[in-house]
């Protein structure tokens, strides 16, 4: 059996999870669900960053100990998880020091076993918003361009990881495809990047002004910086770090899912990801991902969603109202899956009713009231068996490509023809013990409980709903129209 390794990125835990956070659980939970229905064994991994000196401020702003403040916070990741019905099989946190920190230990040390970490006194430009030092490009006259905030000058001694070392190796795996970028704006973004060439990189911050951290292996005077810390993830989930003399064995989930099929991130996060990522793993001679998907950002009504402006969309309090896979629809149709996309209640009331209630709802509820009243419990196929092969072909290629809201759109396709040909038949107008009602009714069965199936990965719920229909014929709305 071949294996599936996706991931999301993990959310870093200094606000509450936003609609960008539900997109991105929602398009690696369709990958997943779509690999175990084509029989892979899949693992899909989400998480919570949780360090930083970031969270160690909004902790003390909301007056509660770091601790408390992360597991609230990541509550209410786990809580977002569970009402969109993502189908994660683990959740991994920066902070458990079980699980997690001896992955990201066993790394750095790769790292300098490889001669790739060395310490150098730096001097430059600190943006507190950043957690990072700035460089000019980042600055509008001397202020920070995305904080608004004057950085401070900053000298310390730093670990730094001998990144430039890996550019053309990177560079090479891109070009080649075996590190696949997605979609090919997002390629050329980084492969652009690679041809400059990298810089060595900071990666670590002293103890006393990051505590909140990993320690630095054997000098406990420096902390992990993110970098470390964070990407590890990926591989002290499946066990890197514990044991290493059962790493290998047949059990060990290291040996049987890494590398990651697909890495599914954020545009904000793509160097990190298909840059200093693929550099660590050339340094420990660990495989690189297949693939890394990248996917936009959600504007409300086409402004940067912010507390301030008051116009964040909370998607917790939308699964909650319209249900998951109301929200599941929005955001894997009405976003272009790579790239920006918006929204706003009106347009997502306008898709419900046109697309939901209209369209899967409406088809559903018609075949199935007929077949109901008139006890016919056959499918046929006959029909719709040319139509159902070919959107099954296309959709299930256009999700391998990440394309999710073109595969709704065939999809949509089959919705389309099925109320266009109830309509020109008009069964209700023949005689229920006719063989004509019977041939209409059954393909109309057959062509519903078809594209129950191809909902499945997209809408779990609404595909359950209409097998479960089918099978017991009790009917219920599925999409009730809204006012
Ligand atoms: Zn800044």
């Amino acid at each position: 059996m071949s294996k599936f390794y996706v991931t999301t990125s993990i959310p870093y835990v200094n606000a509450p999870p936003h609609i960008g956070h539900a997109l991105e659980f929602i398009q690696a939970d369709v990958l997943a669900r779509f690999q175990r229905a084509a029989g892979k064994d899949v693992f899909f991994l989400t998480g919570a960053d949780e360090h930083g000196v970031k969270i160690v401020r909004a902790a003390e702003e909301s007056k509660k100990t770091t601790k408390e403040f992360v597991n609230e916070d990541t509550g209410k990741i786990k809580k977002l998880i569970k009402i969109l019905n993502i189908s994660n099989d683990d959740f991994i946190r920066t902070t458990d020091k079980k699980r997690h920190w001896p992955g990201a230990q066993k790394l750095w040390m790769k790292l300098v076993k490889a001669g790739d970490i060395y310490k150098k006194k730096y001097k430059g430009l600190y943006c507190a918003g950043h957690e990072a030092f700035v460089t000019d490009k980042d600055l509008v006259s001397g202020i920070c361009a995305i904080h608004k905030t004057k950085p401070e000058i900053i000298e310390e001694e730093n670990y730094f990881f001998r990144l430039s070392k890996y550019s053309k190796k990177i560079e090479l795996f891109v070009k080649n495809g075996k590190l696949k970028v997605s979609p090919v704006s997002r390629r050329n973004e980084i492969l652009s990047l690679l041809k400059e060439g990298l810089e060595d990189i900071s990666f670590s911050r002293p103890a006393k002004s990051l505590s909140w951290g990993i320690p630095v292996p054997n000098d406990s005077n420096h902390t992990m910086y993110v970098w470390c810390d964070a990407l590890s993830n990926y591989i002290s989930a499946l066990g890197y770090g514990q044991d290493d003399s059962k790493l290998q064995a047949p059990s060990s989930k290291f040996k049987k899912y890494w590398p990651a099929d697909v890495h599914v991130i954020g545009k904000d996060i793509l160097r990190f990801h298909a840059a200093i990522w693929p550099g660590m793993l050339l340094s420990a001679k660990l495989p690189l991902p297949k693939a890394i998907f990248v996917h936009g950002f959600i504007t409300a009504g086409g402004e940067k969603m912010s507390k301030t402006v008051g116009n964040v969309i909370d998607p917790i309090e939308v699964a909650e109202k319209y249900g998951a896979d109301a929200l599941r629809y929005y955001l894997l149709r009405e976003i272009p899956s790579g790239g920006d996309g918006d929204f706003t209640y009106e347009k997502f009331e306008e898709r419900y009713n046109a697309d939901l209630a209209k369209g899967i709802g409406n088809l559903a509820a018609r075949v199935l009231a007929l077949a109901q009243k008139n006890k016919i419990k056959t499918l046929k196929s006959g029909s719709f068996t040319k139509e159902i092969k070919k959107i099954k072909a296309e959709s299930s290629q256009l999700v391998t490509e990440f394309k999710f809201n073109e595969a709704l759109e065939r999809i949509w396709r089959l919705i389309a023809l099925g109320n266009k040909y109830i309509d020109e038949k008009k069964p209700w107008t023949l005689k229920p013990e006719s063989k004509e009602f019977k041939g209409i009714i059954g393909s109309l069965l057959f062509l519903i409980s078809n594209i129950g199936t191809l909902l499945s990965p997209f809408l779990p719920e609404t595909s359950e709903k209409i097998s479960g229909q089918l099978k017991n014929r009790k009917i219920s709305i599925l999409f009730p129209q809204l006012k």
